[in-house]
């Protein structure tokens, strides 16, 4: 199995500079062992003017066999004669993705010493596959690499030449042309979809081919039109990890969006909140309260649910005590602006990996809550349509079923307090309904009683002896396991 890398040139940029870029010498044909076979580097044409890189891949089937590693298409460990005798030699596949990574491994991260300037820049590129292997057809090829800036050709293989009304294989020839994108692009471009193309993964999927994926997809995989296709595909449809990774991957994008476009966002939303809670502090203390109630509890892993603009997040990320934090919000335009607020794209692996902002609905049950020792609704409950909130009791009391579940709400007695705020109005505009202190005992009492929890009714901010405190806290402590939960 093999490839072509075709570059041209002009005298201040020589051709064979390719040479350089790939970290291989152009007048030598050199060898490589990868874990599938040997790997062959050489120049079938090198001069100024064009260049041209091979890959050539000779797969060991019979070692890959022995290795476990040859299972048949679709993973089926059998004994059959199909373990030896296959395309895997022939066709460009996961293999050839692998030996690509194996042996251009700089390249593929544009470092280039000799050429750092170069290794930044497009340059015109002719990447050949004469036998690519593409589950979905010349349509499916056209419709990955065109979004990424390629003229594709991709001629569908006769099953047999000899035999023309058998009609075609499965196979293309697979020619790319470009001159917009850079080597280091295009071998990421490879890298990912040659495999997605193939369908057969020839290895198990593990949790860190989505960190692989992510690596080889930056930059182009987040805004890519058949995104969910690719990260299923590469993930052998294993569904957990592919949702890792979309999730992931929109983050990224949403932290990608334009600096402005946010800026404007938290203008918009400053303006909103400055009219309905004029003292910040009250904010401040809501979420010192949370805080020392989620510490008291000694829950780790901690679910913020409606976690708006990221705010408790950030503040629960700074403590180490909290090893697992997961923000969910229904509001993309919310979590764009939490994911900026973290600088999710800058963090480092450590604490990246104790974080997630996912995006989902509060009045659905969702098996990702599953699990965790404590969940927060600060401010939220009041944003869902009264006739919602069951579903949202279901969905967090009976099926995510936290240790401590912790729920803050205005408490509308106080309204009178707040100078602004007309008579009779709600404090946010968005507000589905307050309620006073005995509405929300009697709600909470009958949600603990009914999911096996109990409830401490708490103050937030000063308890005003007339009209009790601005917000109220509930804290719930999981006591029993329901019948209903263990039918669940
Ligand atoms: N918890 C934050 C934000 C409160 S504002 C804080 O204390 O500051 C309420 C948040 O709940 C908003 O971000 C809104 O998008 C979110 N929300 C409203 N309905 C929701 C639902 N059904 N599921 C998930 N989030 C919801």
């Amino acid at each position: 199995m093999f490839l072509t890398i075709t570059t041209t040139g002009v005298p201040e940029r020589p051709a064979t500079d390719l040479g350089f870029l790939l970290h291989k010498h152009p007048e030598k044909a050199q060898t490589f062992s990868t874990s599938h076979g040997t790997a062959y580097v050489l120049y079938p044409e090198a001069d100024d003017q064009r260049c041209t890189a091979a890959l050539l891949l000779e797969v060991d089937a019979v070692a890959m066999v022995r290795r476990g590693k040859g299972k048949g298409r679709g993973g089926a460990p059998d004994a059959a004669l199909a373990q030896y005798v296959n395309d895997r030699p022939y066709a460009a596949s996961s293999l050839l993705a692998v030996a690509l990574s194996a042996v251009f491994s700089s390249a593929m991260r544009g470092v280039c010493a000799a050429r750092p300037r170069r290794a930044a820049e497009p340059l015109p590129l002719r990447i050949e596959v004469p036998a690519l292997p593409a589950r979905g057809g010349p349509d499916l090829v056209r419709g990955l690499f065109e979004p990424l800036g390629w003229t594709v050709t991709a001629d569908p293989l006769a099953l047999d030449s000899a035999f023309p009304d058998w009609g075609d294989s499965r196979y293309v020839r697979l020619v790319l042309e470009s001159d917009t994108l850079t080597l280091a692009a295009a071998l990421r471009h490879l890298y990912v979809l040659l495999p997605v193309l193939d369908d057969a993964k020839h290895y198990w999927v593990s949790a860190d081919e989505v960190d692989k994926l992510l690596r080889a997809g930056e930059g182009w995989l987040p805004g890519h039109p058949e995104q969910a296709l690719i990260t299923s595909r590469y993930l052998a449809r294993r569904w957990s990890l592919t949702r890792q990774a979309r999730e992931r991957l929109e983050l990224v994008r949403l932290a990608e969006t334009d600096d402005s476009e946010v800026e404007e966002i938290d203008n918009a939303v400053a303006a909103e909140t400055e009219e309905a809670e004029k003292p910040t502090p009250l904010a401040v203390q809501r979420r010192d309260t949370i805080l020392a109630a989620l510490t008291a509890s000694g829950a780790t892993r901690v679910l913020d649910l409606g976690c708006g603009q990221g705010q408790l997040v950030q503040a629960l990320l700074k403590d180490p005590r909290y090893t697992e934090i997961v923000g969910l919000d229904v509001s993309v335009r919310a979590l764009t602006i939490a994911a900026r607020r973290l600088k999710l794209d800058r963090m480092g692996e450590r604490q990246a990996s104790r974080v997630r902002l996912v995006q989902g609905s509060l009045a659905y049950t969702d098996k990702r809550l599953r699990g965790y020792d404590a969940a927060v609704l600060s401010e939220v409950i009041e944003h869902l349509d009264l006739p919602r909130l069951p579903a949202l009791e279901y969905a967090v009391f009976g099926a995510a079923r936290p240790g401590t579940v912790l729920v803050t709400t205005p408490n509308v007695e106080y309204n009178v307090r707040w100078e602004s705020l007309p008579a009779g109005h709600v404090r946010h505009g968005d507000h589905r309904f307050e309620w006073t202190r005995a509405e929300f005992r009697s709600w909470a009492e009958t949600v603990a009683a009914r999911h096996g929890y109990t409830v401490d009714l708490r103050p937030v901010g000063p308890d005003d002896p007339e009209v009790g405190p601005p917000t109220q806290l509930a804290v719930f402590t999981l006591t029993t396991v329901t019948e209903e939960a263990k039918a669940a």
